[in-house]
């Protein structure tokens, strides 16, 4: 368990654990599995990553993109969003899907379907409840920003930095996907282009940010994978 951090997911995971066998059996033949993450610095909103179980790769990088990801973006990007996280609903489901059939990268949905979640509950407290789709293949070929993330791939030559560079961009789409959604779900009047400029610049700041961090690191062990990077 992950989540001594905080009382809500400690609360919602014990919810969770302590319902009847029955109940859990079947969910686990529909393929419905829970994987709580929670913001390092903040104790709420928590969220519920649902997924199939047969693949928890994905959940997993969800959930580490809160867990981890979310601290290692710069100071403003956290700062862009502390007040929609502030308003946000206390539990946030995300459905990790593969592909979705529109096409989008992720909605947020009207209503909460993950059937754990669909009704209150005392486990909830005074959380409300919100809930989103993830269409994580089609998040994890999205090019946010093109230009930018095809140069800076060219510059991670091979090896285990580029690896590296793929999951943390991986983390900080997923991150901007999940922070798009919410900042929909606290103002669902706010223009999609104002919402879109938001998560944008978060993704482009984040990824700037870790680039600039391991090319200084870098820069001091001399590594060769670096040697295109010269300083024009
Ligand atoms: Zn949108």
């Amino acid at each position: 368990m992950r989540s001594d951090y905080s009382p809500l997911a400690q609360a919602v995971e014990s919810f969770l654990a302590s319902r009847p066998r029955g109940a859990r059996w079947l969910e686990w033949l529909a393929g419905r599995q829970y994987r709580l993450a929670a913001f390092p610095d903040r104790s709420r909103p928590v969220v519920v990553v649902a997924h199939r179980g047969h693949n928890p790769a994905r959940a997993e990088q969800v959930a580490h993109a809160i867990e981890h990801g979310w601290a290692e973006t710069p100071p403003q990007c956290r700062d862009a969003y502390e007040e929609i996280l502030e308003q946000a609903p206390g539990l946030i489901v995300v459905q990790v899907r593969r592909k979705n059939v529109c096409g989008c990268l992720g909605h947020r949905h009207m209503m909460v379907k993950e059937a754990p979640f669909s009704e209150p509950h005392d486990a909830f407290g005074d959380a409300l409840v919100g809930e989103m789709d993830i269409a994580f293949d089609r998040v994890e070929s999205w090019l946010a920003q093109p230009l930018m993330d095809t140069a800076l791939d060219t510059q991670f030559i091979a090896g285990s930095r580029r690896k590296q560079f793929h999951n943390q961009q991986l983390r900080f789409r997923l991150l901007s996907i999940l922070l798009h959604e919410t900042h929909h779900m606290v103002a669902p009047q706010a223009p999609e282009d104002v919402v879109r400029e938001r998560s944008l610049t978060f993704y482009r700041e984040a990824l700037a940010n870790y680039v600039e961090i391991a090319r200084a690191s870098l820069s001091l062990t001399i590594d060769r994978s670096f040697s295109r990077l010269g300083k024009e």
